[in-house]
């Protein structure tokens, strides 16, 4: 619902985005791949294990392994030696015997507990384990049992999940060599600006460097998408449509910055109503109020987020919308089906932190403040201009000011640490 002023509100915008992309958006394709060209890919199926982690009962320190019961006799004689790798012996070891194991070793039969090794005095090669220095043996001791971490048959991950390190480490400890993801969202990007210039040839006058290319282009491939670069594209009506409608071909999503506006050198937002739909283009946030969301095609529907201009504003913009969206098409939201979950999911979580600030004149618009965390408080940049970037390398994070809202020092605000979005 688009209000007198012609503003949409964030959340609004937000929720409508992924209720159109789920409705109409194709869903990813899934693939196999190796766990070591995982990283960054969303899990395409649930992942269960099929063995015990750890597979069987092992030693969690370098010491001895004994019965509980006999850690209050004068001696036990030490009858062998286990290393890791070593396979249990078959014979239960014997009442007044220990065997002498390291760290990982599996726990002979018959024991149920271990001394550590700097716990313990010896009378020559025996045990002495009345003299243990760390207090009662109990069963279990210094003992890591089987399937203590993963039990055969649990689910150890599930759809949806964005696969970091520690996931690999995970799937790697269930004996899982290969892992089923979606295929890489392609998306296009497209720059669109006269006054656009890539870094490395001289400045005319009047131009300025194409910053977004990069700022996007390398943020779309740390979150795991492959991105067809279209370059600088002139502001015309034909070379809008001509790249915006190859793109469409090409691409899953396509983003493009600048020419959003209705100055007579912006001709996105036409050339997006010519190719397809649009569903907003006025948000009601700071920066980044000119923003669109459509579908291009007419059959094959791909989603189309034209982002501002400004590069603060293409910064804030694509954390707050083209995160979600590509979350969700990257198969994040595949487990949920409840729509608010669904984008709670695919957002964020915002911590809650006292501003060190003032303001007193409420804005209209939602502000998303570049900011740090000084001494616990959030402490914004100076200049929160929307054609800056030295405020996005400054900051830690987005501090959110709710439209309509003054703020008083030490009130609570949402702060968003910009790691948190490339996990979200
Ligand atoms: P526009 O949205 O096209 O009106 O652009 C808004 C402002 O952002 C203008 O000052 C543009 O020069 C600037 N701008 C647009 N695209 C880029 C870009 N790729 N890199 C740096 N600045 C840009
Ligand atoms: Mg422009």
């Amino acid at each position: 619902m688009q209000t007198p002023d012609d503003l949409t509100s964030v959340e609004e915008a937000l929720h409508a985005m992924i209720e159109i992309v789920a409705t109409h958006a194709v869903v990813p394709v899934q693939q196999t791949v190796p766990l070591l060209e995982a990283r960054g890919r969303v899990l395409a199926s649930s992942v269960h294990s099929a063995i015990d982690v750890p597979p069987f009962d092992n030693s969690a320190v370098d010491g001895y392994a004994l019965r509980s019961a006999d850690s209050r006799l004068a001696s036990l004689t030490v009858v062998g030696r286990i290393a890791a790798g070593d396979p249990a012996p078959d014979e239960p070891l014997e009442a007044g015997t220990a065997i002498r194991l390291f760290t990982g070793a599996p726990l002979p039969p018959g024991a149920d507990c271990v001394v550590m090794q700097e716990d313990v005095d010896l009378d020559g090669s025996d045990l002495v384990p009345a003299r243990v220095k760390s207090g009662t043996l109990l069963p279990g001791s210094n003992v890591r049992p089987k399937a203590q971490d993963i039990a055969s048959g649990n689910t150890v991950l599930e759809a949806g999940q964005l696969l970091q390190p520690r996931h690999l480490g995970l799937l790697a400890s269930i004996g899982q060599h290969s892992v089923p993801v979606f295929e890489r969202l392609k998306v296009g990007l497209l720059s669109t600006g006269d006054e656009l210039v890539e870094p490395g040839w001289p400045l005319q006058p009047g131009q300025i460097y194409n910053s977004n290319r990069y700022l996007l282009t390398s943020w779309l491939q740390s979150i795991g998408c492959n991105v067809i670069d279209y370059g600088i594209i002139a502001d015309t009506p034909e070379a809008s449509i001509s790249c915006l409608e190859r793109a469409s071909r090409e691409a899953d999503l396509v983003i493009s910055t600048g020419g959003m506006s209705v100055g007579e050198e912006d001709h996105i937002k036409a050339a997006v109503e010519q190719l397809g739909e649009l569903g907003f283009w006025k948000i009601r946030m700071k920066p980044g109020k000119p923003l669109a969301f459509g579908l291009l095609g007419k059959h094959r529907k791909i989603p189309f987020l034209g982002i501002p201009g400004n590069p603060g504003a293409a910064f804030v913009s694509s954390l707050v919308f083209a995160r979600p969206l590509i979350s969700w098409l990257q198969g994040r939201g595949v487990s949920e089906s409840s729509p608010d979950r669904r984008l709670q999911m695919l957002r964020p979580r915002a911590e809650r932190l006292p501003a060190a600030f003032t303001r007193d004149k409420p804005s209209i618009r939602r502000d998303f403040l570049r900011a740090r965390i000084e001494n616990g408080r959030i402490a914004p940049f100076d200049n929160q201009s929307s054609g800056m970037l030295m405020s996005a390398c400054w900051a830690e994070g987005l501090a959110v000011v709710p439209e309509y809202d003054s703020v008083a020092e030490g009130q609570l605000l949402d702060f968003y640490r910009l790691g948190s979005f490339d996990d979200s």
